[in-house]
């Protein structure tokens, strides 16, 4: 591979920007600076180093954010702050977008990554990922929500959602506020809310902990990420 592909894949920069890094002798190959973006070599055999600090060839990103409520899951937009603006410019890359969509309000699990099989196979309707919220509601979800949610539900715009699964945390019967979990297998557009509005109950706070095998990490604060364990990647191949 051409070195300066290679710089430009590890996040260095455009291809013009690359030029400019290897022109002010900043890149070392095996410990020799080299400023000629043509030469060739095999990224995984080499030492390749950007100011004296060694880079890592990888050509795909996995990040598992906490996503905090305001923030779109989107890669740009013009007025709103996107959830690609929480990385550090050190892990900014062109190619990164968000697996799937959370409302702007909803918390919680968002995996960010630029491998766009990996997306696919965890959001293919076909293949039925389980995701699981933590919601607050108005209003006593009960043993007959658990099993309304347990058979295929008619939304209030007549479209049917697969069975879903229910488990009550806790009620306050003087709020009327209930804390539950939520299992399902779609990815419908606002489908936990219009769910329980199917049922007279209002999503008041939700956030996602699961994603296929993957759970968010408690340790997490709203707005922060950190990189996919290999084991955590694993899992979700
Ligand atoms: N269901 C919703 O209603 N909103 C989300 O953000 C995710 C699932």
């Amino acid at each position: 591979m051409r070195l300066d592909k290679y710089l430009a894949e590890v996040g260095l920069g455009t291809r013009s920007e690359v030029k400019r890094i290897l022109k002010k002798k900043q890149i070392t190959v095996d410990g020799k600076c080299i400023v000629d973006g043509k030469k060739q070599i095999e990224p995984t055999e080499v030492d390749v180093c950007y100011a004296g600090k060694p880079l890592r060839y990888q050509t795909y990103y996995y990040y598992m954010f906490n996503k905090p409520q305001g923030v779109l899951s989107a890669t740009v937009d013009k007025a709103q702050k996107t959830i690609i603006e929480l990385l550090t410019p050190s892990d900014q890359r062109p190619d990164l977008f968000p697996v799937g969509r959370l409302d702007k309000d909803t918390t919680g699990l968002m995996l960010v990554t630029n491998d766009g099989a990996l997306a696919h196979e965890l959001l293919a309707p076909k293949k039925h990922v389980a995701k699981t919220y933590r919601a607050k509601l108005a209003g006593i979800a009960t043993e007959e929500t658990i099993a309304t949610f347990k058979a295929p539900l008619t939304l209030k715009n007549g479209e049917v959602t697969k069975p879903a699964q229910l488990k009550i945390l806790s009620y306050d019967h003087d709020q009327a506020e209930s804390l539950v979990e939520i299992t399902i297998t779609e990815g419908k557009y606002h489908q936990v809310k219009r769910m329980f509005a199917a049922v007279g109950l209002h999503v008041l706070e939700l956030k996602r902990l699961k994603m296929g095998t993957l759970s968010l990490d408690e340790k997490l604060k709203a707005g922060q990420y950190r990189a996919l364990t290999p084991r955590e990647l694993a899992s979700l191949k």
